[in-house]
């Protein structure tokens, strides 16, 4: 049970939701789960989205010209229409529903629909239809659709169409932007059952093209239907009482960025034809799918919502791989915070890869690799951004898309005022401290030497030299001050009485940015003397510049108030109390204040109120030993208390209108208080499937929550921590939870882990990889391929 996700009801009202929850795809490009029949609507928006496929246009907004960079909805290759004799083309709002069924198979990869209806002449009809994108042969597709006539006898037309005519309209607060985005170059029928559509982005000169073959099992007749943007087969057939058509479509769809291809028309017509049926492609998929599931599969024993829980872990995997997957690993495309699924946020690559990428790391670590590499690639562009700004090293943009630069939107939309805003949230330059700790962690996990020596290191130093150069001495403090700057929260952007965007002494970025310039010595020590020296003269970085690192990395100031209470940011103590139970009261959902306050007239700047955890993220990402030591460095106190006080400040303090923050929420209190910890897990569970933020699912699943749930069970009340050269389990489960049982993997073994509440066991898979040392609470112990170790806890 705990592997399908079912509607038994069709909601018109909830069929965007549902699109975007059983979107399909494979890493390379994906699909949106809208019926085959439907059309871009009021309830309905099919879109299909390639990795990576941007294109960016101009639109006059507020009196200005902005450009923006958009993830392209493509050709809509799932286009199958139906029509019983002479009746409209089906469209189930028209139909009386007899019976009703949408099922995303989770383990198979596959999403189902069955739908008995009566039309308006009375007859009733059968529809099933099952479809896939391929998760072993990324460029391919398939829909399979049988229709039975229960009680009547007659002609029936289908058309099976590559529909081009489509625009990026899945978010209505974009609608006033550009957002036609493709030009025909195409359309022909290239065999007896197959058409063929290429089209080019205009601005980025991306061609697509898709190849559709459909099969009827029993036509009398077919005919080709052609526009610029649109080429379909129409097959007429007729049917008798109790008999059922079967028809198959099957798709290939490649990109001129494609490699190991000539032309990418001819790669899709070539694919197309080549294709088998559906029912291989179902098992040639399904193999891809149940070794992906071995590698990421979590077992839970828990009380009575297990199955739901299990459930809703496997979707989020589900969609985690959908985004990223070995189908990735030859692209140069990034991790969406959105998903491939909508176009939210316009495909944008953020900070959310500081939760994704510790499930991948831990599982199918070649996967955060070629994420990285996308960073990699775009260091140049970095470099140049820190120096335009009048910065050294690299500084990468808070939204990222094709090339690298900023993609931030610097206006935007409050649907509640209807009001364009300016938008400073581009100024979240912790997005650096969050690369930066992306490298070091791939690195403690596989001890990538190769990688660290050949990419990571030079992004680390990089971003450290920002980190030194962005911050300025304070004579009068004694201290290095960051100033101007936007945190996680993106509540607070600019002072409210000035409007001066960003605040200064953000104490997430300080205490980030100390980490990247302390650790930055351990990078530089890691790496082999002759690459060591490499990079030393590649870069000219010299003695007296890494003493500088040295002099700032303890020298940051971060800002206390009250008792104990790390500041958010310079002057947060000034800030006025929110009525945050008249708010509740006022209104039924707060997680987004800011546009609440901002359409009173009023100004989110002034009061301490978060959008989410912000102080917060130091607990998320370090231990209280490694924060003690951090604060240490920098000549703060860090008492014992800190943690549990800070964490009862801030969290009263935040309306979490990001998924993000019950992530993080939930597990800063996996140690002090795990029944509170269990409860924001199981909300953050809900983001999506329930979609909470009421919307805004619809328009894109949030990988960052998704990943950053499973990763609560993976690492949160596991204990797991890679640290040096020890793999450290220290588990507490939550006493809803009997069991977690997972695999992962850590420097080229596989250890299956067994979690009990009072007990561990790990098995090392045989392997030819040399033994690791595993630390279990506070002693360490070797473990070798093929051993067992059973511990007490
Ligand atoms: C959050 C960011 C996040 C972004 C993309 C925003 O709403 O505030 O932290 O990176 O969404 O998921």
């Amino acid at each position: 049970m705990s592997w399908i996700l079912e509607y038994r009801d069709f909601v018109p009202g909830r069929e965007r939701l549902r699109e975007a929850l059983c979107t399909l795809g494979n890493g390379y490009f994906a699909t949106r789960g809208a019926a085959p029949e439907a059309a871009a609507g009021e309830f309905h928006y099919p879109g299909t989205y390639l990795a990576g496929g941007y294109d960016r246009l101009a639109s006059e907004i507020a009196g200005r010209t902005i450009e923006n960079e958009d993830l392209i909805n493509l050709p809509n290759w799932l286009a199958l229409a139906l029509r019983i004799g002479d009746s409209p083309w089906f469209d189930l709002k028209a139909v009386e529903i007899l019976e009703y069924r949408q099922a995303l198979d989770l383990k198979g990869g596959i999403l189902a629909r069955t739908v008995r209806f009566r039309d308006a002449a009375g007859r009733r009809t059968r529809l099933e239809q099952r479809r896939l994108v391929h998760m072993g042969a990324p460029h391919l597709a398939a829909l399979e659709t049988t229709i039975s006539a229960e009680d009547w006898s007659g002609p029936i037309e289908l058309c099976s169409a590559l529909d081009g005519r489509v625009e990026n309209s899945g978010v209505a607060r974009y609608r006033d932007l550009a957002r036609r985005h493709l030009e025909p170059l195409d359309a022909r029928r290239i065999a007896e059952d197959t058409v063929y559509l290429k089209m080019r982005t205009l601005q980025s000169r991306l061609e697509i093209a898709l190849a559709a073959r459909t099969r009827v099992s029993s036509e009398s007749k077919r005919h080709y239907v052609q526009e610029a943007d649109y080429a379909a087969l129409n097959f007429n057939a007729t049917l008798e009482k109790g008999e059922t058509v079967r028809i198959e479509k099957v798709v290939a769809l490649y990109s001129s960025r494609d490699r190991a291809i000539s032309e990418c028309g001819e790669a899709a017509r070539a694919a197309a034809a080549r294709a088998p049926d559906f029912a291989a492609l179902a098992a040639s998929h399904a193999l891809a799918w149940t070794q992906l599931w071995q590698r990421f599969d979590i077992g839970i024993e828990d009380d009575s919502t297990q199955n739901r829980t299990a459930l809703v872990l496997r979707l989020h995997l589900f969609h985690l791989l959908q985004s990223a997957s070995p189908n990735s690993i030859d692209l140069d495309a990034g991790v969406p915070a959105r998903g491939w699924h909508g176009e939210a946020y316009r495909g944008h690559i953020f900070w959310d890869e500081l939760f994704i990428f510790p499930l991948l790391n831990l599982r199918l670590p070649e996967i955060t690799r070629a994420l990285l590499l996308y960073r990699y690639r775009r260091l140049g562009e970095a470099r140049e951004s820190a120096r335009a700004a009048g910065y050294r090293g690299a500084m990468y943009p808070w939204q990222s898309g094709s090339s690298g630069r900023e993609e931030s939107q610097r206006v935007h939309l409050n649907p509640r005022s209807g009001r364009w805003i300016p938008d400073h949230t581009f100024l979240q330059r912790h997005v650096n401290a969050a690369i930066a700790h992306n490298v070091w962690q791939y690195f403690q996990v596989t001890r990538d030497l190769e990688f660290l020596a050949f990419y990571g290191a030079e992004m680390f130093l990089e971003i450290a030299r920002f980190w030194a150069s962005f911050a300025t001495y304070n004579e009068r403090l004694g201290r290095y001050e960051i100033l101007g700057v936007v945190g996680p929260d993106e509540f607070h952007t600019a002072d409210p009485d000035t409007g001066r965007p960003g605040l200064d002494n953000h104490a997430y970025t300080n205490v980030m940015a100390s980490w990247v310039l302390c650790r930055a010595f351990d990078v530089l020590a890691a790496l082999p003397e002759e690459r060591r020296r490499e990079l030393l003269d590649t870069l000219a970085l010299g003695d007296e510049e890494l003493a500088r690192w040295e002099d700032v990395s303890r020298k940051l100031r971060v800002a206390f108030h009250g008792e104990g209470i790390i500041s958010q940011f310079e002057g947060y103590e000034k800030l006025a109390e929110l009525d945050w139970a008249g708010y509740r009261e006022k209104y039924a959902d707060i997680h987004r204040l800011d546009r609440i306050l901002e359409a009173e007239g009023a100004d989110v700047n002034r009061y301490k109120a978060s959008k989410q955890a912000d102080v917060l993220m130091l607990f998320y990402l370090f231990s209280a030993e490694e924060l003690e030591e951090l604060f240490k460095r920098l000549g703060y106190p860090f008492p014992k208390d800190s943690i549990p006080k800070n964490i009862a400040y801030y969290s009263a303090r935040t309306s979490h209108g990001s998924t993000l923050s019950r992530v993080v929420d939930s597990w800063v209190l996996a140690r002090s208080d795990r029944a509170r910890s269990w409860r924001v897990f199981l909300e953050a569970l809900q983001s999506d499937v329930a979609d909470i933020q009421g919307g805004t699912t619809a328009e894109g699943i949030h990988l960052g929550a998704m990943a950053g749930t499973v990763d609560l069970l993976q690492r949160g009340y596991t204990g797991l921590v890679a640290r040096g050269d020890t793999l450290w389990l220290n588990p507490r489960l939550p006493e809803e939870l009997a069991c977690l049982r997972m695999t992962i993997r850590y420097r080229g073994l596989a250890l299956d882990l067994e979690m009990r509440q009072r007990a561990l066991q790990v098995h090392a898979r045989a392997s030819n990889a040399a033994p690791i040392a595993l630390g279990v609470v506070d002693a360490v112990h070797t473990l070798k391929a093929g051993e067992t170790r059973r511990f007490a806890i």
